[in-house]
């Protein structure tokens, strides 16, 4: 087991002017589960690949513990991956699949069946290791990947999109499976998805990135509750938190008829006349009074409703998700009151989208 450094780490594809990833700073702890999210293209892949050795590192470093892999190449980092397509060789058994890694390295027959039996009872597929990958589900083959990795007792475990071929259901049920033998097995690993859901679920820490710049790393209930920029605001949870861009007032910023109160020492630090108000859905209050909030949308998911919406705000319309009760969702075309909790806003800088308060 081992922590992992990206120090500065920088990848610049030729013909390219803007880097893939540009200059990664990120520590993984040892025993850590962290996943990097962001959109496609935001460099979560490229990075992912720089720590496996099968991407060239242009600039800074990258560690696991104290050794510094930058160049070596991947069989001598001790990291086991598993990808998006699982890569299994189609004419071997799962349990040849397996056991691969460790014939390779010309571990003994004895000890490579007693590891592939162990993972298999872990991951519960000790009823198929004579099969071949062909007479699996997606499920199982996605399960034989993860013990090919597993068997091997890597330092690291990187996971590139692993369940993007399973249906919701199975995606589901897997993200708690790997998240729960990542905690049995206490392996650093660093797991790469576009899904904030999977993030948030599965991470001891998250990291955002967006056009290969790191946009903040915490623990989800910490990037939830305090998104350092507007980006990651917008980025994390779902439906999105409403983001509006209001005037500022000497006290805070003005939601309708209520000041959101910013303490005077924040607001010093904004030059602007106005600041971008951020609320979650589940945060936006209703009222008999307060912002007038036209029903365009109700979507209805069983535990929960949402209303999509639109209100003007100072002669300026926003669109709006509001959270409201399951059971008495109101109609299409209904006007709402909303307000916003005040303790539960989320204030940025207009001009820089960073956070204020
Ligand atoms: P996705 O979720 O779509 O896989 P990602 O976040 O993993 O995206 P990367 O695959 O790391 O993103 O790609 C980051 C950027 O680098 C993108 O703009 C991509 O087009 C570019 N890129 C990736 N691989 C190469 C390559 N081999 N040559 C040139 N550009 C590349």
């Amino acid at each position: 087991m081992s922590s992992v450094t990206f120090e500065k780490a920088t990848r610049v594809f030729p013909g390219q002017e803007r880097p893939a990833v540009d200059h990664l700073d990120l520590e993984i702890e040892d025993g850590e589960f962290l996943v990097l999210v962001g959109p496609s293209g935001c460099g979560k892949s490229t990075s992912l690949r720089m720590l496996a050795g099968l991407e060239e590192v242009d600039d800074g470093r990258v560690l696991i513990g104290d050794r510094d892999v930058t160049n070596l190449p991947p069989k001598s980092r001790d990291i086991a991956m598993v990808f998006q397509n699982y890569a299994l060789y189609p004419h071997m058994s799962v349990a040849q699949n397996m056991g691969f890694a460790l014939k390779i390295a010309g571990t003994d027959k004895a000890e490579i069946k007693k590891r592939v039996e162990e993972a298999a009872k872990i991951l519960d597929i000790s009823d198929y290791l004579e099969r071949k990958p062909k007479a699996l589900s997606g499920g199982q083959r996605q399960r034989v990947a993860m013990g090919r990795a597993i068997v091997r007792s890597p330092e690291v475990f990187l996971m590139d999109e692993p369940l993007s071929n399973l249906d919701a259901k199975l995606r589901v049920e897997t993200r708690n499976q790997i998240a729960q033998l990542q905690r049995r097995l206490a392996t650093t690993t660093v797991y790469v998805t576009h899904d904030q859901v999977e993030a948030m679920t599965m991470g001891d820490r998250v990291a955002v990135l967006r056009d290969g710049v790191l946009q903040q790393c915490a623990s989800p209930r910490e990037m939830y509750d305090h998104p350092a920029n507007v980006f990651v605001a917008g980025f994390i949870g779902s439906p999105s938190m409403n983001l509006m861009t209001l005037p500022l007032t000497d006290d805070g910023v003005r939601f309708g008829d209520s000041v959101v109160n910013v303490s005077r020492d924040t607001l010093k630090q904004v030059s602007d006349s106005t600041a971008v108000l951020g609320v979650r859905p589940e945060d936006l209050v209703l009222g008999d009074s307060g912002v007038p909030l036209e029903v365009d949308v109700v979507e209805e998911l069983g535990s929960d409703a949402f209303v999509y919406g639109r209100a003007m705000i100072d002669d300026v319309e926003h669109s709006l998700i509001a959270r409201v009760e399951a059971r008495t969702p109101p109609a299409k075309g209904a006007t709402l009151h909303v307000q916003a909790a005040p303790e539960r806003v989320h204030l940025f800088a207009t001009d820089t989208g960073e956070r204020i308060s």
